[in-house]
């Protein structure tokens, strides 16, 4: 049977959260107070783990309410799914899914070529971004962190930060597919490190013919190349690595319905 129903669930999930903050501010009822850089949520705090990162890198030190809010989101990550805050929270993540329909569109009227990336992978990115701390002692990331000033913007207000945000995703409709989620992000490559040992994961455990259908919906392709993974008959095969966002959208499009959210302990759906 499919399962249509994630991607509406998922996207009124980021919808929801990026609601929730709007109107905290706006009603000024303060139950989630910031952005999703760091919040705090009935005054427990809640912070983005690559900032926590770049701090220490930065200033060598980590105050108390940082490594509390940092613990706190990397414990409801390593059960929920690393990067499922990708496909479910972040503000960033739905409006490159907009503009990979774009990109596709474009694809298919032949007004672009497509099939560009980025010649390096995510944790290049990622050194890189920690490396700049290091060497300058400022948070470098957070004035490109398009998560961070998209969901400022929506929360606070138009800045004119809001150009880079509008310069990446157009750099994606138009070059290279959601290459900013895929490569450069080094907040997703930081949920993406959870992947390897969280709870919640992705896997394929029924038949399957190499029809291929889930691939060609992935941000990542090649993590769902099940003709070069080694499998055991009757065993499920867990999608591994960092690339998985957890999006669902290969168990809406496997026609056997052979794919599934998985916890370690048994299916989830
Ligand atoms: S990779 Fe970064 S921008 Fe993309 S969805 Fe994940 S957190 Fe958001
Ligand atoms: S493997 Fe499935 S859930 Fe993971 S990113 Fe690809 S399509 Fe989304």
């Amino acid at each position: 049977m499919k399962k249509r129903w994630i991607t509406p669930l998922r996207r009124i999930s980021v919808i929801f959260v990026s609601l929730f903050f709007i109107i905290s501010y706006r009603a000024d009822i303060q139950i989630l107070e910031g952005s999703l850089s760091g919040s705090r949520f009935i005054g427990f705090h809640l912070i983005d783990p690559f900032v926590t990162l770049q701090v220490i890198a930065a200033h060598n030190s980590v105050p108390a309410n940082l490594i509390i809010g940092t613990v706190t989101i990397v414990l409801f990550y390593l059960a929920a799914g690393g990067r499922a805050f990708c496909s479910w929270v972040c503000p960033y993540g739905l409006l490159s899914e907009l503009g990979e329909k774009l990109h596709f569109f474009l694809v298919r009227k032949k007004i672009i070529k497509g099939g560009l990336s980025l010649p390096v992978g995510r944790y290049w990115f990622f050194a890189l971004w920690a490396g700049l701390s290091v060497v300058t002692g400022l948070l470098v990331f957070e004035i490109f962190n398009v998560v961070g000033i998209l969901s400022r913007f929506l929360i606070y207000g138009a800045g004119a930060a809001g150009i880079w945000v509008l310069l990446v995703f157009l750099a994606e409709v138009f070059f290279a597919r959601r290459f900013w989620c895929r490569s450069v992000c080094p907040i997703g490559s930081a949920y993406g490190l959870l992947n390897y040992v969280s709870v919640g994961r992705i896997a394929r455990d029924g038949d399957c013919d190499n029809c291929g259908r889930c691939a060609s919906v992935c941000i990542e392709p090649s993590i769902l190349n099940f003709k070069n993974m080694k499998t055991e008959e009757g065993k499920p095969v867990y999608i591994k690595g960092s690339a998985c966002i957890l999006c669902g959208r290969c168990i809406e499009a496997c026609p056997k319905g052979s794919m599934s959210y998985v916890s370690r302990f048994k299916n989830l759906v």
